[in-house]
């Protein structure tokens, strides 16, 4: 049997369309269009094409996009103030600073980060909006565990009662999936470079999710027959070939639904990033 293919461009085309209904909604009931503020400091080449995507699919969704480009020299004090005057703008709804950080500000990434407005942070990382997420607050969630959430949700593919095992601890993606998903009554064992006996653990999971960034680690015998696979993982293993950290190859003989790198749970973490600056615009009106 060959499992279920869970394509993101699929979920991510419904999660985009959701967002444009908020779009239009906010701009018909409150006369005010949402907006996203990304900044970008310095040349990375790989982050421009993601804060690029990022404007496209605003424009795409009738969400105002702005992108401050900073210098690679930049000082914290500089970026921080950039925030400020950010965060002190009603017709900003979303901040997001894009990482990496240049390698001379990089130590001060938290700080940096911690000073965005908790109802700006459409990032989903500010301590604040993390202890709402902890406590089962509705808040801004980060994107891409949400939207594994959410493309389970829309496949129909149920949490409740369900053992669940995420592979990676990560501020990012591995602790705010066991959150979302132990607030939907999953059971979430989270192992990590430490944990020992990984295979058998993982064979315990109805639904088993990568997020390690080790390319086609997780192969068909740490997967229990029948489970979901979500592959968080994008390894570049040669300059234009990416893989998850599912070898998908023998997962697929295995699993009952998979996400395919690349396709999959990428595709889903912009979209996500669209419902976020909703939902921020949405607290900051109050509603
Ligand atoms: P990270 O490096 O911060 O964390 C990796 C985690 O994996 C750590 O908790 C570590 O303990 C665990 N780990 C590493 N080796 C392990 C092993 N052998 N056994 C068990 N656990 C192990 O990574 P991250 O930021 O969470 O990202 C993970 C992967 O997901 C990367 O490939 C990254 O590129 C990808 N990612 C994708 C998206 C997306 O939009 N699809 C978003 C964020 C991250």
């Amino acid at each position: 049997m060959t499992a279920r293919l869970l394509e993101g461009k699929i979920f991510s085309a419904q999660i985009k369309e959701e967002a444009k209904t908020g779009v239009e909604e906010i701009k018909k009931n409150f006369g005010i269009t949402p907006s996203l503020a990304v900044i970008i400091v310095g040349e990375n080449p790989a982050s421009k094409v993601y804060v690029r995507n990022k404007h496209k699919t605003c424009e795409e969704l009738g969400i105002k996009s702005i992108v401050v480009e900073m210098s690679e020299h930049s000082t914290k004090e500089e970026l921080i103030e950039k925030i400020d005057e950010l965060n002190a703008d009603k017709s900003i709804n979303g901040i997001l600073v894009q990482l990496p950080l240049p390698n001379e500000i990089k130590s001060h990434e938290e700080e940096i980060l911690n000073r965005i407005d908790p109802l700006k942070d459409v990032d989903g990382f500010h301590p604040y909006n993390v202890g709402k997420l902890v406590t089962g607050s509705p808040t801004l969630v980060p994107c891409t565990p949400a939207g594994c959430l959410k493309m389970l949700d829309l496949a129909g593919i149920e949490i409740d009662g369900k053992r669940a095992v995420i592979i990676g601890r990560s501020n990012i993606v591995g602790k705010p999936m066991l959150h979302l998903l132990m607030s939907r009554h999953a059971t979430v064992t989270v192992c990590h470079s430490h944990t020992k006996n990984l295979p058998e653990v993982t064979r315990e999971a109805d639904i088993l999710v990568a997020a390690m960034g080790k390319p086609k680690f997780v192969t068909a015998e740490m997967i229990k027959p029948n489970a979901v696979v979500i592959d968080v993982g994008i390894n570049r293993i040669a300059p234009k070939k990416l893989v998850g950290d599912v070898d998908f190859e023998s997962a697929i003989e295995i699993a009952s639904a998979i996400t395919p790198v690349p396709g999959g749970v990428g595709l889903l973490t912009v979209a996500m990033l669209m419902q976020n600056v909703i939902k921020a615009a949405k607290l900051q009106l109050n509603i």
